[in-house]
């Protein structure tokens, strides 16, 4: 009772914190009654002991705070309702491990929201720093909060780094794409500064958003792959750093 209440109330204040109509039509879509009640049976269970207010109101997802029974944790909501889940088609219906999925708008969204938790646990046994996946409940993913005291570490894109940061950065940036490629099986393929935590204690590299990532079997896969050496190497254009796109994707599919 009292813990519904306090899930009821943190999303009261996230509503009354954002005035903005827009974002309120979004926070209706997001908290439908389906939701309301896996909230409520993960917060009865204890692995949600409060829910904080929204980290960022994406195309496809909103993404909350919320206090775990032991640590702070990312809530990633799949909006049902107002999702362009067309654009996900091309990512998930030619994915050997999602055949089965049945064509409709619900089933698609979930067996995404599952397909992210999974490409979490590998990228992660593959030695790359993302969040820790917990678990995945219809269009519910839960993981570790990256960030401290309820603000999230910075994005790559909104960071100020040294030349000779950016290049470490990087570097570790290119050893993560090569062990998911090599170890996990998988390509990003959304991978750009919008996508990449900096863990401003030691200045690390986390890669986030990872719904879309493929293995290596997906038709497209290595397109996909270019096209995130493409992205990084934009960005760290302006720190200085000159590879040409086909020698690093070569390198990250070939040492
Ligand atoms: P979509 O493409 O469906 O719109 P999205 O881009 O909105 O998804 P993400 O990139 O996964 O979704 O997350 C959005 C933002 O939420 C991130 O830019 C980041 O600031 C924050 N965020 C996501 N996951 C975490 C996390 N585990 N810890 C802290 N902050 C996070
Ligand atoms: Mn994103």
């Amino acid at each position: 009772e009292k813990k519904i209440r306090r899930i009821d109330s943190a999303k009261d204040k996230s509503r009354a914190r954002e005035k903005d109509s827009e974002r309120l039509k979004v926070e209706e879509n997001v908290f439908d009654v389906p939701t309301l009640k896996i909230l409520y049976t993960l917060s009865n269970k204890g692995v949600i002991k409060a829910m904080g207010g929204a980290i960022s109101t994406g195309k496809e997802a909103n993404v909350f705070y919320a206090e775990g029974p032991d640590k702070e944790l990312a809530i990633k909501i799949y909006r049902i309702a107002s999702s362009t889940f067309k654009a996900m088609d091309a990512y998930i219906m030619k994915d050997p491990r999602f055949t089965n999925i049945r064509n409709n708008k619900r089933d698609i969204i979930f067996a995404w929201t599952r397909k992210e938790l999974q490409n979490l646990k590998r990228a992660k046994n593959a030695g790359v720093r993302v969040p820790e996946p917990i678990l995945a409940e219809k269009n519910i993913l839960i993981m570790e909060f990256m960030g401290e005291k309820e603000v999230s570490y910075p994005l790559l894109k909104n960071t100020h780094l040294e030349n000779e940061e950016a290049k470490s950065i990087f570097d570790t940036i290119v050893e993560y794409m090569r062990l998911l490629y090599k170890k996990a099986n998988l390509v990003h393929a959304d991978l750009s500064e919008y996508n990449i935590l900096i863990d401003p204690n030691n200045l690390t590299p986390i890669f986030i958003d990872m719904g879309q990532s493929v293995t290596l079997e997906h038709p497209n896969a290595r397109e996909f792959l270019y096209r995130d050496v493409q992205n990084i190497l934009r960005f760290f254009s302006r720190y200085g750093i000159k590879d040409k796109p086909e020698e690093l994707f070569k390198k990250i599919q070939v040492e």
